[in-house]
């Protein structure tokens, strides 16, 4: 399995431009991009509750629309109206509950000092999960990419892509699959970063739910279902 683990990550490694097509590649471990064009930690968490159960290009909308506004900050949120923030989040599904808890998060955050007090405080991760709205996906999400604290979200797409390449199934919880995800990929801030990356894209354009396009997917050389239908 460990082979399997450090030649799939030599190939991800190698698809950088396939990756940057799709819009996203994290240059290095230290980078806050993310997906929808997200660039500043703040963003990051801003965008992380917009996109839930809403597509990415409605998200990069009004993201843009947000930055016009200046309120692409955790501090500008915090400051704002919900009811003004849902006006302007509008075509993100849910922007009336979703306006009343970026708000909330947003104060909330910085009332303890900001994003940087927060990561260094040893109960992040439970100090996330007590916000209203943040699961433990987005908890994941935002401790990876706005916070640079190497761990593992699980997405629908990370189980999809994972448990056909790697041929591990540790179920429906999302805990099993991060325990055992976290136990075979070496724990690496731009590793984490990388296959977080690559197994929504290649989920999104190639390993599709019915009908993998393993023909044309650059992970067919080191795939195990790929290579089983040979
Ligand atoms: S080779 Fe096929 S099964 Fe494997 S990750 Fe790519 S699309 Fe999915």
């Amino acid at each position: 399995m460990n082979d399997t683990v450090n030649r799939l990550i030599e190939v991800l490694k190698n698809i950088k431009d396939e990756l940057e097509s799709v819009g996203w590649y994290p240059v290095n471990a230290e980078s806050t991009k993310w997906w929808g064009g997200a660039e500043t930690p703040d963003e990051v968490v801003i965008t992380a509750i917009l996109v839930q159960q809403t597509r990415w290009d409605v998200v990069h909308e009004v993201l843009n629309r947000l930055r016009k506004l200046g309120l692409n900050t955790l501090e500008g949120i915090a400051n704002a109206d919900p009811n003004y923030l849902a006006e302007v989040i509008k075509g993100v599904n849910y922007r009336f509950t979703k306006a009343q808890r970026l708000v909330k998060l947003a104060r909330n955050i910085t009332m303890i000092g900001g994003l940087e007090r927060l990561r260094l405080r040893g109960d992040v991760r439970d100090f996330l999960l007590n916000q209203e709205g943040v699961g433990r996906e987005t908890a994941d999400s935002i401790m990876l990419f706005a916070l640079n604290i190497p761990t593992l979200p699980i997405s629908q797409y990370t189980k999809r892509v994972l448990s056909r390449v790697l041929g591990v199934n540790p179920g429906d919880d999302y805990d099993s699959w991060k325990e055992t995800l976290e136990g075979l990929i070496p724990r690496d801030l731009y590793t984490y970063k990388l296959v977080h990356a690559s197994v929504v894209t290649i989920g999104k354009k190639y390993c599709l739910t019915d009908n993998p396009l393993c023909d044309e997917c650059p992970l067919r050389g080191v795939c195990l279902h790929a290579n089983s239908r040979k």
